[in-house]
């Protein structure tokens, strides 16, 4: 469907679970947050039941993400029903990739497409820094397994954070020269306790690139489901991405809502007060109800973030691990 501004709206970010298995300083407090009751979180059938509309709506590429998705049970039973919808064309997730290795062949049984992990860095004591837990191997054995199911599409997303990761930037981004898979780096956006990390420029990045791979060639094509920037360096077999919502800014062709696993429905990352999806849903609401009040709230999408701008009354104020990335 097409919002207000003409926007096709194609993709929906899913949060399945609040709670997470790693506790990254940018995104979730040292002592976690007071989890949700578990009767607070959509069940699969509710999850379903609203794929089913947002299918209906245009909407068909499906990400799944958390908290940390590999920690609800029962995951790939979600997978499996959503690829099953006719007309969803993608159902990937972003996962820390902790429990990625041994959950890979049930991933790809149920028809997983792509999985994003997010890794800030390869040594070892900056990631028990960042994530205030261990299990870097695991993350890096869930990625190489990863590459061993061809019909999955890998990625490794990193946040730069000024002054903690920088010295991972290049070494990151060399993943993709041998390895089937491209690395992104996301800009960090004021939400939550991100507000206190600063971010990194990505032409600084860029630079350092350049400097230790050589002159890199925009990349033509789409690659996924958003607003990346490809470089391709030369002899690199993936491609390296930049997704820099504050510095470039890509509202304009913003084509993603997203559903919180409280089941909000949130039109835009900025703002609070999405529509109550599970309200509706647990109010025997028909069909026909969900599907007008989900139109009208994504019609109603906001025209672009504020980020740059003062703090206002009815900005976001949870935590990232409740809203999903
Ligand atoms: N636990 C999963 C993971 O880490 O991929 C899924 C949820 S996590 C919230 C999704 C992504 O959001 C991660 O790549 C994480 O680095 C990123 N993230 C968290 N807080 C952020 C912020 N303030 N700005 C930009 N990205 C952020
Ligand atoms: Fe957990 Fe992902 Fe947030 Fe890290 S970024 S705390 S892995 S939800």
């Amino acid at each position: 469907m097409q919002d207000q501004y003409g926007r096709t709206i194609d993709y929906i970010r899913i949060s399945v679970t609040d709670r997470c298995n790693l506790r990254c300083v940018y995104c979730m407090p040292e002592e976690g947050i007071q989890p949700v009751d578990h009767d607070e979180i959509l069940t699969f059938d509710e999850i379903l039941r609203l794929c089913r509309i947002f299918v209906s709506l245009g909407i068909h590429k499906v990400k799944l993400t958390g908290g940390e998705p590999l920690v609800r049970r029962g995951l790939t039973q979600l997978i499996r029903g959503i690829r099953d919808i006719p007309g969803i064309t993608s159902v990937t997730m972003t996962t820390n990739g902790i429990l990625l290795k041994e959950q890979l062949p049930q991933l790809y049984a149920a028809g997983i497409q792509g999985i994003n992990v997010s890794l800030d860095t390869r040594k070892e004591q900056q990631f028990a820094d960042i994530t205030r837990r261990s299990g870097l191997s695991h993350a890096l054995e869930g990625i190489e397994e990863g590459l061993r199911y061809p019909n999955i599409r890998m990625k490794i997303n990193c946040v730069p954070l000024a002054g903690i990761n920088d010295d991972q930037w290049v070494d990151l981004a060399g993943m993709a020269e041998e390895k089937p898979l491209d690395v992104r780096f996301i800009e960090m956006m004021p939400i939550g306790l991100g507000r206190a990390y600063p971010g990194e420029k990505q032409e600084m990045i860029f630079a350092a690139l350049q400097k230790a791979y050589g002159a890199a060639e925009m990349a033509d094509g789409s690659f996924g489901n958003g607003p990346s920037t490809y470089v391709q360096f030369p002899g690199f077999v993936g491609k390296v991405g930049f997704i820099s919502a504050i510095s470039h800014k890509f509202c304009s062709g913003c084509n993603r809502v997203r559903l919180t696993s409280e089941g909000e429905l949130k039109p835009c990352l900025q703002y609070a007060g999405g529509l109550q999806v599970r309200d509706l849903l647990r109010g025997n609401a028909s069909d026909e109800i969900l599907k007008k009040s989900i139109e009208e709230t994504i019609y109603k999408k906001p025209k672009s973030h504020h980020f740059n701008e003062k703090e206002e009354p009815g900005f976001e104020q949870k935590e990232m691990s409740r809203i999903g990335g």
